[in-house]
Parts: C-alpha cells; sequence; structure tokens
C-alpha cells in the first residue's frame, strides 16, 4: 500500500505512523551518521603533480591545532601495502592530532608496478641527506630533490614540521628504525605486532634527511609484510599510527 493511495482514515493514520516512523528513522540514521562521520574537518589538498601528470594528494583529518602527524602510504610503486591503511586512516578524526596523509606519493610507479618513478629514479634515495649518485634499483637521480614527488614530500614535511612520518614499505616484515625516537617506534612495533629492528640510515632517504635535518622529530619506515593487508591488520596498523602519534 502506498500513502497516497488509500483515502480512509485508518489508511490515513497509517500512513500518519509510517511517515512518522520514517521522519524517526531518518533522524537516528542522521544521528549516528554526524556522531561516527569525521569528514567535516577532512580536508583533501592537491599537492602537486607527478611527472606523468598523476595528481599527488594529501588528506589532512582531525584538530589542524594538534601534534602534526604525516604517514605515507606509498612511495615505491610496487609496494601499495600502505595504501589501504592510508585510506583507513582518512576515515578518522583523532581530536589531538594534526594528521596528514598521502596514500601515494608515486602515482607513476604504482601505475607502472614498478619500484621507481616515471624516470627510473628511486624516489627514497632522492634527498638530500648524504645524497650520492647511485644506480641500479637504487637508482638516486642526478642530483637531490631532481624528482618532482621527492619535492612534494620535501616541501610537505617542512611545512608540515611532523612530529611523527611513517612511510609504508614491504615487504621486510619489521619496523626499520634508524635516527628516531625509540620508544615511539617501539610503540608502533609493539601495537602492529611488526618487529622492531634498528638499522642503519640510508643516503639519501625522506627518513634519513627528517631525523637529521628536524631534530626532535621522528620519522621511521613501517615495512608490511607481502601481499596487500587484510582488514583485520589494517586496523592494527591504523591503531598502531595513532599509539605511536598519542606516544609523542
Ligand atoms: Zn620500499
Amino acid at each position: 500500500m502506498t500513502c497516497n493511495a488509500s483515502p480512509t482514515r485508518s489508511a490515513t493514520r497509517s500512513c500518519t505512523i509510517a511517515g512518522s516512523m520514517r521522519t524517526l528513522t531518518l533522524v537516528v540514521v542522521l544521528s549516528l551518521a554526524w556522531a561516527v562521520a569525521p569528514l567535516a574537518s577532512a580536508r583533501t589538498v592537491l599537492l602537486g603533480r607527478s611527472w606523468q601528470g598523476r595528481p599527488i594528494v594529501a588528506v589532512e583529518v582531525g584538530n589542524r591545532l594538534g601534534t602534526p602527524v604525516l604517514v605515507v602510504g606509498c612511495i615505491h610503486g610496487n609496494e601499495t601495502g600502505g595504501i589501504a591503511i592510508a585510506r583507513a586512516l582518512e576515515r578518522l578524526s583523532p581530536h589531538d592530532l594534526d594528521l596528514w596523509i598521502v596514500p601515494d606519493l608515486n602515482p607513476d610507479g604504482v601505475a607502472a608496478g614498478s619500484r621507481k618513478n616515471a624516470y627510473g629514479v628511486d624516489l627514497n634515495r632522492n634527498f638530500p641527506w648524504r645524497w650520492r649518485r647511485l644506480s641500479g634499483v637504487y637508482a638516486s637521480g642526478p642530483r637531490p630533490l631532481s624528482e618532482r614527488e621527492a619535492r612534494i614530500a620535501h616541501a610537505l614535511i617542512l611545512r608540515l614540521r611532523p612530529h611523527l612520518t611513517i612511510w609504508f614499505h614491504q615487504h621486510l616484515d619489521l619496523v626499520w628504525a634508524s635516527g628516531g625516537d625509540r620508544r615511539i617506534e617501539k610503540v608502533f612495533a609493539r601495537v602492529s605486532g611488526l618487529p622492531y629492528h634498528p638499522l642503519p640510515q640510508l643516503a639519501g632517504s625522506a627518513i634519513s634527511w627528517q631525523n637529521n635535518t628536524l631534530p626532535g622529530t621522528t620519522a621511521f619506515a613501517a615495512e608490511l609484510p607481502a601481499g596487500e593487508p587484510a582488514p583485520a591488520a589494517v586496523a592494527r596498523y591504523v591503531r598502531a599510527v595513532i599509539a605511536a602519534a598519542h606516544a609523542l
């Protein structure tokens, strides 16, 4: 029965009740949506474009006056497991964090299934700290910050000065700690389940550059296991990001 199909009094009353129920349901749904929706404060920023013109974006969630934290889901295009974690982080709204998320710094590499960018450069060897010319799998480019994508991340980090930056990689299955605050890194390791390993700083890496250029801040690599993380694993890594940020 549709509400405008019957002229009888009982039918009209039924329609009124049904209408009220619908209104109530709508109010409840909207209220729930408001309670869980963090998106009022979410902001998507176009940081720039890759060499092949693909957009590189950041999403800011949480509190702009909170502690600045940056998460990069992917820098090596054949290590895409962190992108799902980045997408999950975008749905949060931590009240005390100014959380910036770059799901994919190397979209050309992702499109090609390649570690490197469109010019065959390993972006994580293109940063200025102790940059040196490398070839092969770690090709570092013709000079520090020669690559657009690296310049985008470099500029963002200098602007945000994140107290914590987490870079997702694959697939060593560990926390690669190299120069940050070990206490914070260990919180991430404990909550994520990734084994904690102090490892050497790498010439030209984004992490070594930040740890040496912005003293008092922490950057580290979360090396995920191979493959795409299952939903439960994504949730665990999200909890680890927030736990590490709250340990600052
Ligand atoms: Zn990597």
